[in-house]
């Protein structure tokens, strides 16, 4: 294990005023802090965080990375608290131990590797510090270089996810010793036989060729000169896991695959890259089938590159690609890249900006390494990567990206629509919340579901995805469509009832070129919502049907409808068994809450539009105080055993649990109370308040349905509304 000192003197050597006493403290700290904890290999487990430290300090890293690499296990696998950390080694330490905890418990949630992507971006999105990374990919690397004492299990996955995250995040930052030493190590424990097999031919070969990539990156580059072409010649021999790549890929054994040796020729116009062709041409035969133009025949995804494979120096195969300096960005950063050089393109933007980011990320990586004075630098170097994203994880692991702010709600139906559509509540990470929570990076969000649920159409304004706000007004419009069709269903029946004349369908069908709609559908809707009258319908099915007039008139020239509120007195034409009022009065209920019989009602004129009937309790009575003329003195005329019903209103605090609307609505069903209209008014974290516009018998049967909702558990609290 590192001593102290040497740890000491691996910083001084790069950095001689390092902070001694600093890196002395820290390595006490972890030391105490790990005390006699073991690794898998029985070594003690101090000796990683060390490890971790050496690698960092090859990368010339500043003293506070080098010292949070010492801490970076000690929160997460310790007694040891963030403040403390924050009390002993200052708060910019604190903020990397917290970074690389954080990541840490990440790693715990990233069960399913195929997100490659959407992971890294989240390592990007939860890292405010480029320095958080720095520590996490070395401790990944020696983690991988001890991976031989790991259960095979344990050891398959982790390599998994290192070949899917890691090397490639390493890569992408510009790392690439150490991308390609984490693909190594994944490689050669995913298949150790393949790998040993290929590392034994390839050690083989150069044994026998010894130099030759410098020969022959010498000669190429003279050669260019000479033609005068400034070009970057960078060559090696290819490490087993690129040779594996491309024997998977082109399904070939390691003997047919003779090209070990990769050279790439980097120049600045295509002119200069075909120029660049006939030399290499010009000096070594080539190999036939194997000369591919992708600069005049780009692949899907954008490549761009002259690839040829030439008989070299030693009657070696070496493989060649030529490009110009951005056709090498795309084929580094894949098609992002490629957005950089269309200006205004705006489809790419996004990917445009992921581009920047990673070269971002490499540019500062660069300036890491040469920099004069790194401490300084990062100290104002955050980190500001995908901060307008929020990545969130299902249950099983998938990852889903969401734009900050997101809520449960954007994520339940970034995950389906169906899943949007039945939400009733949350659990983030293991625990029940309210659906309006901020996702934070990481959460784990569990949608609970019920199905036949509506979303509530408050909803539509507190999403943040478009996704979600489309859904949801799809999802509201076709339940108040649904309502309005069923009662309109209702005022039909009855109309018809009244009539004396059957009801049906396919007698609606046959009618609907009279009242000028396509769908049977749409009638109901229309009479539900009250832009066609019942009296309408009847007559346009019975053209012969001469409406017996009742007391009231049923829209025959009469009132305009305007809305739900007149509803009542279209649905109830003549049917509100009033005593004391003339016979062609139009009568309607308030429309806030109406009267049923049992309450002591009185009724209110407004001259031109008729009487409108309030229980003697409505607080609406009161703006009418100083209006005796308009008060009319009314009262029930209902025959016993009526079976007519009247609307009334109840407003219900609910416990918000999955579930409980469909209580609740159950009880009301089970005492034969009619549901009209439902609305969720608010939501806060533990209630949700709901209007119930039911229809009723009698007072006695609506105080009977509210004594069974008190009684329910979900219930918190039930009163009756009159307008
Ligand atoms: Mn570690």
């Amino acid at each position: 294990m590192m001593r102290q000192y040497e740890l000491v003197e691996r910083v001084k050597r790069y950095n001689p005023s390092a902070d001694e006493a600093l890196l002395n403290r820290a390595y006490v700290y972890a030391m105490m802090a790990h005390g006699n904890q073991k690794r898998a290999s029985g070594d003690l487990f101090f000796g990683h965080p060390l490890e971790v430290a050496a690698i960092l300090t090859d990368l010339k890293l500043d003293d506070a990375t080098i010292a949070a690499a010492v801490l970076h296990d000690t929160v997460e696998d310790t007694q040891a608290t963030l403040e403390e950390i924050n009390k002993t080694f200052g708060p910019q330490i604190g903020a990397l131990v917290d970074g690389l905890t954080k990541i840490k418990r990440l790693d715990l949630v990233s069960k399913r590797a195929a997100q490659g992507e959407n992971f890294r971006k989240l390592l990007l999105a939860v890292a405010d510090d480029v320095r958080v990374l720095l520590v996490k990919l070395a401790d990944r690397l020696h983690n991988m270089r001890t991976l031989q004492f790991m259960p095979p299990e344990k050891r398959k996955r982790i390599a998994e996810e290192t070949l899917d995250i890691y090397a490639p995040l390493a890569g992408r930052m510009g790392i690439q010793e150490m991308r390609e030493e984490l693909e190594e190590l994944s490689f050669q424990n995913l298949d150790p036989e393949a790998y040993e097999a290929i590392r034994r031919h390839l050690h083989e070969l150069s044994a026998k060729n010894e130099k030759l990539v410098d020969e022959i990156e010498k000669t190429l580059t003279t050669k260019l000169r000479a033609q005068g072409i400034e070009a970057t010649v960078t060559g090696r021999q290819k490490r087993p896991y690129s040779i594996w790549r491309k024997m998977e890929r082109k399904s070939v054994s390691f003997e047919q695959l003779s090209d070990i040796f990769a050279f790439r020729i980097i120049v600045n116009t295509i002119d200069e890259c075909y120029r660049a062709l006939g030399v290499v041409h010009t000096s070594w035969p080539m190999v036939p089938g194997r000369y591919k133009d992708y600069i005049s025949t780009p692949k899907q995804n954008d490549y761009r590159s002259i690839h040829t494979t030439v008989i070299g120096p030693g009657s070696q195969r070496v493989e060649l690609q030529i490009r110009t300096v951005d056709m090498d960005e795309v084929a580094e950063y894949g098609i992002a890249a490629h957005a950089l050089y269309k200006e205004g393109v705006n489809d790419n933007s996004r990917l445009a900006m992921e581009s920047r980011a990673y070269q971002w990320l490499r540019r500062t990586i660069d300036l890491l390494a040469e920099g004069d004075n790194p401490e300084e630098f990062l100290e104002h170097t955050k980190l500001e990567l995908f901060h307008d994203q929020v990545f969130c994880f299902t249950p099983k692991g998938r990852l889903i990206a969401l734009p900050r702010g997101a809520t449960p709600i954007d994520f339940a139906y970034a995950v389906h629509t169906d899943v949007g559509n039945t939400a009733v509540g949350c659990k983030i990470n293991g625990r029940m919340s309210p659906l309006l929570t901020e996702l934070q990076n990481g959460d784990e969000v569990e949608i609970v579901r019920a199905e036949g649920q509506t979303p509530p159409a408050a909803w539509e304004s507190l999403v943040v995805t478009g996704k979600a706000r489309a859904s949801i007004r799809r999802a509201t419009r076709a339940a108040v469509r649904r309502q309005y069709t069923g009662l309109g269903h209702q005022i039909l029946e009855r109309a018809f009832e009244r009539a004396g004349r059957p009801f049906s369908d396919e007698k609606l069908k046959g009618a609907l070129p009279r009242l000028a709609r396509v769908s049977v559908e749409d009638v109901l809707a229309a009479v539900g919502r009250g832009e066609m009258f019942s009296g309408d319908v009847v007559r346009a099915v019975y053209p012969d049907y001469l409406e017996e007039r009742r007391g009231v008139s049923d829209g025959k020239g009469g009132g305009q409808p305007d809305g739900a509120g007149k509803k009542a007195a279209s649905e109830h034409p003549g049917g509100i068994p009033i005593r004391g009022l003339n016979k062609d009065m139009p009568i309607r209920f308030a429309p806030e809450g109406g009267a049923v019989p049992g309450d002591r009602i009185v009724g209110i004129l407004t001259p031109g539009q008729g009487v409108t009937i309030y229980p003697i309790q409505s607080p609406s009575l009161a703006a009418f105080d100083n209006e005796p003329d308009r008060w009319i003195d009314v009262r029930w005329d209902l025959e016993s055993g009526s079976t007519q019903r009247f609307p009334a209103r109840i407003k219900l605090q609910s416990i918000n649990e999955p579930g409980s609307l469909a209580q609740i609505t159950q009880v009301i069903a089970d005492h034969d109370g009619n549901i009209d209209n439902v609305s969720m008014k608010r939501r806060t974290q533990d209630f949700t308040d709901m209007t119930i516009d039911l229809t009723v018998w009698d007072l006695k049967h609506l105080n009977a349905i509210i004594a069974e909702l008190r009684a329910k558990r979900v219930v918190s609290r039930v009163d009756r509304i009159t307008g």
